[in-house]
This record gives C-alpha cells, structure tokens and sequence, in this order.
C-alpha cells in the first residue's frame, strides 16, 4: 500500500484534533490514520490490522479497534453499518451511497446527487426531520458479472 500519498495537511489536521480532543497522537495512532488514508476501499478494523501487522508486529487489533473509535469521533472517518456485516471505515467524507457486491463484498461509492437533493414523500416528512440519506445497493459487482461470463465461456 503506497502511504506516500498521505499529505502534510492532513497530518496536520489529526496533529491539531487530537491536541484540541487532548489526545495523545503516539506513533501507533499515527500509522493506523496512514494506513486507513492510504486505502481506497472501506477496510474493517480487522483489515487495517492486517495491513498494518507486518509493519508494526506489536499492535494490538484492540488498539486499532480503539483507535479507528477515536478517529470517528473526531469525524476523521466515518462508519458504516452495511446490513450483516462487519462495522467498515469509510474515508471518503462527501455525500454518497454505496454498492455491496453480494459476491465479492467489495464496497463501492456511489453518487446520486439527483437523489441527495430531491425533496422527500410527506410520508418521510411525517415520521420526523431528516438529517442524511444514504442508499445501499446489493448485487453483483461488474468484475464479478464479467468473471462469471468468462468462466461459462
Ligand atoms: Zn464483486
Ligand atoms: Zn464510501
């Protein structure tokens, strides 16, 4: 995984949220921000933690449990909750909606911004005021559809 791609700025901005959060910013801490920005997919806890355990052969899956929490907290990433899955990070702090590949479980963005700014039935206006929207969408993947027509051939 290439963390060269890991700017100043946002070192900065975890420096400055932790000293603000008085929050120790220790080197585990550190790598796990490096790696968890360095990933372009929605990685679980566990998957940083694998990622991150040939570097740092000490770190305990706790720590990164812990620590992507604190991350959260901080609105450094977000957390979803994909239906039956495990709780996945999500880095990519702009409005969108995702893609589950039923197959793969790869995790794709999506956006729609159609759907973010259109106004809503009464019927959710009803139940209460709402604060965000976001779609899942469960299927097959394209790499997946294209490997199975591949396989048949
Ligand atoms: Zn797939
Ligand atoms: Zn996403």
């Amino acid at each position: 995984m290439d963390t060269a791609t890991i700017t100043k700025q946002q070192i900065e901005q975890l420096r400055q949220l932790c000293a603000e959060a008085g929050i120790k910013l220790t080197h585990q801490r550190l790598e796990i921000f490096k790696e968890l920005m360095a990933a372009d997919d929605h990685p679980s806890a566990e998957s940083i933690y694998t990622r991150l355990h040939k570097k740092l052969p000490t770190i305990a899956l706790d720590t990164v449990y812990r620590t992507l929490a604190t991350f959260d907290e901080l609105g450094l990433v977000k957390k979803l909750h994909i239906m039956n899955e495990r709780t996945l990070f999500d880095t990519n702090l702009s409005i969108h909606h995702h893609f589950i590949c039923s197959h793969c479980k790869k995790v794709e963005d999506i956006y729609w911004q159609g759907f973010d700014n259109c106004s809503l039935p009464e019927e959710v206006e009803s139940v209460g005021v709402v604060e965000s929207r976001h779609l899942e969408f469960h299927g097959v993947c394209r790499s997946c559809l294209d490997g199975a027509a591949d396989k048949e051939k």
